[in-house]
């Protein structure tokens, strides 16, 4: 049987993306400020060699993904280039599945770097584009690369041969979520040589409630009620919601002539431990 594996080169994210689920990972470092996650950003210790000989245990088709929890090119990789050392190891490797999710045009840096990966292994770097409305973006994802950055990286990535899949998650209610949003934003992608689109709904765990709520009632007054109603009490939305936007989905990929491709889903428990962490 296949294996997903899951790495994570950095702990917290400079990014601050309001919705961002994975400031839970610095409440097992007791830092319980959830605006610490993007102020306090920790690389992983990377030693080439220990990676390489895990990677080898690795069964031929398994997958690695990198960037599950926080994102592989945020500002710290200028910097340390985790990534960029991860995938100079993978560059001799062969047989392997590797996906990448970021929301930085930094990913285009190794455009000629993954698309040599590609040569002996299945690559496919998924960018996230909630919006093309960058004032919007700059709300939601205060740090992060604009959209029309995202988009240039995804058109260098295509060219140097390099699979990408665009990621409008998560889709919140009444914010980004209409038809029209959502087909501009897979419209870009594929104008931009993208070859595949997903979007999902937000969920929101109650780390990321402490961020997301006071931003509603900043900017969207008039929603804080109807969200706080649906989360507090399940992380996920339940009810028609999320058929809607599946079929909302489904229609856009029609449109634009994708293949229907399912939402990446990775294992959060299974961490490949290929890093040690800092402090
Ligand atoms: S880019 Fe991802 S990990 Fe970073 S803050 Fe945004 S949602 Fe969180």
């Amino acid at each position: 049987m296949r294996s997903i594996w899951t790495l994570n080169p950095y702990r917290g994210c400079e990014f601050g993306c309001k919705y961002c689920y994975a400031r839970y990972a610095h409440e097992f470092m007791e830092l319980r400020d959830p605006e610490l996650f993007e102020r306090k950003i920790y690389a992983k210790r990377f030693d080439a060699a220990s990676f390489r000989a895990e990677v080898r245990r690795l069964k031929r088709g398994d997958t690695i993904w990198v960037g599950t929890a926080t994102d592989p090119y945020q500002p710290a990789e200028r910097r340390f280039q985790n990534t960029r050392r991860i995938l100079e190891v993978l560059a001799r490797e062969s047989g392997l599945d590797l996906g990448i999710t970021t929301k930085s045009d930094l990913v285009s840096r190794d455009a000629e770097l993954l698309s040599r990966v590609a040569r002996r292994n299945l690559v496919r770097v998924h960018l996230t584009i909630t919006t093309l409305d960058e004032p919007l973006a700059r709300m939601l994802e205060p740090r992060a690369p604009r959209p029309e950055l995202r988009l240039n990286a995804v058109r260098k990535l295509t060219q140097s041969g390099v699979a990408v899949s665009v990621l409008a998650h998560p889709v919140m209610p009444l914010i980004n979520d209409s038809e029209q949003s959502l087909d501009a934003v897979c419209a870009a992608a594929v104008k931009n040589g993208a070859t595949a689109f997903s979007a999902a709904p937000l969920f929101l765990k109650p780390c990321a409630q402490q961020v997301f709520f006071p931003f509603l009632a900043e900017r969207f007054p008039h929603l804080l009620g109807r969200y706080r109603e649906r989360f507090e009490k399940n992380a996920y939305l339940k009810g028609q919601y999320p058929e809607i936007i599946r079929e909302r989905v489904e229609k856009i990929r029609a449109r634009h002539n994708l293949a229907r491709r399912e939402a990446p889903e990775w294992p959060l428990d299974d961490q490949l431990e290929l890093f040690r962490s800092a402090g």
